[in-house]
């Protein structure tokens, strides 16, 4: 059940950091009102009522010269075990969990109530809301890395490598870290895909020939020139100079620099900042173990 609300100051008013003052019902406590950014120009709300818990939908819009992108442009490698790593070094993991104690707790609590009784679904809707929430926490992650990569990057550039299919082998793991939400995100914000046969893995990011690597090898190392680099960085590079290659294909030749040092110390600080993230500068070759 949703309740639109068309105008902000009017049908809804944001008071201070935690209350949100509802036409014809009254301030109401609110978490997470601190994710507004205070220049935000805020437009209208919904109010949503969902497993027996309030939540206000706000739209908001950033005044558009406050976030000037970057005349840089970006890389992504997305795996399983790094889940992204990016052309300038940075890597960044996440891993929300799929279950938590609570939920445990929940699920050992509802096994001993009456099916049907009011406890079990009074329990039921408990367990529901803890899902949901921990569901959010990682669609919130996802929209936060998405989100930092099209804002500061003038061109982010990945690769399809088929998160679906991994899914189905990988289940569990891929779900706790929504990796398909950051790119659902990335693709409705402009970045570019690049061809999934695009064989990024094997190409060196240097002289640009191919070799065949094995999955367990984490070090890419090429015979034709010496590089060595690790394995997800190399491909990570190579997707980042294919998306360039493609929007000048494009016919959009806008002069661009490759994302470097300069873009990732920010980088780390920021999203070493968000709970359940894990950012890192990646060690060049990763050490190569022979
Ligand atoms: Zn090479």
């Amino acid at each position: 059940m949703s309740i639109p609300l068309q105008q902000n100051g009017i049908t809804y008013k944001i008071v201070d950091k935690r209350h949100v003052k509802v036409q014809r019902i009254g301030a109401l406590k609110i978490n997470g009102l601190e994710q507004i950014p205070e220049n935000a120009e805020l437009a209208n709300a919904r109010l949503i009522k969902r497993h027996g818990d309030y939540y206000i939908q706000i739209t908001a819009f950033l005044p558009k010269e406050e976030h000037e992108q970057l005349p840089y442009y970006i890389g992504i490698d997305f795996g399983i075990k790094n889940q992204l790593t990016l052309s300038n070094g940075v890597r960044i993991n996440f891993k929300v969990p799929l279950v938590d104690e609570k939920i445990k707790k929940l699920q050992r609590l509802l096994k001993r109530k009456k099916v049907g009784s009011k406890r079990y679904r009074e329990t039921q809707l408990k367990l529901q809301k803890e899902y949901e929430h921990l569901s959010n926490i990682r669609k919130d992650i996802a929209n936060k890395v998405g989100s930092y990569l099209v804002t500061n990057f003038a061109l982010v550039s990945f690769q399809d490598d088929n998160i679906r299919l991994w899914e189905r082998l990988w289940g569990e793991i891929v779900g706790a870290t929504a990796l398909g939400n950051v790119k659902t995100f990335l693709n409705d914000h402009g970045a570019q895909e690049i061809d999934p046969f695009y064989p990024s893995t094997q190409e060196c990011s240097q002289c640009h020939k191919r070799t065949k690597m094995p999955l367990s090898q984490r070090v890419y190392v090429c015979p034709y020139c010496g590089n060595v680099i690790d394995r997800d960085l190399n491909s990570a590079i190579d997707n980042a100079e294919e998306g360039l290659t493609v929007r000048r294909s494009l016919g959009l030749n806008k002069p661009l620099m490759p994302a470097d040092d300069r873009t990732s110390t920010s980088m780390v600080e920021y999203f070493n900042n968000i709970p359940f993230v894990d950012a890192s500068l990646v060690n060049e070759t990763g050490r190569a173990q022979f």
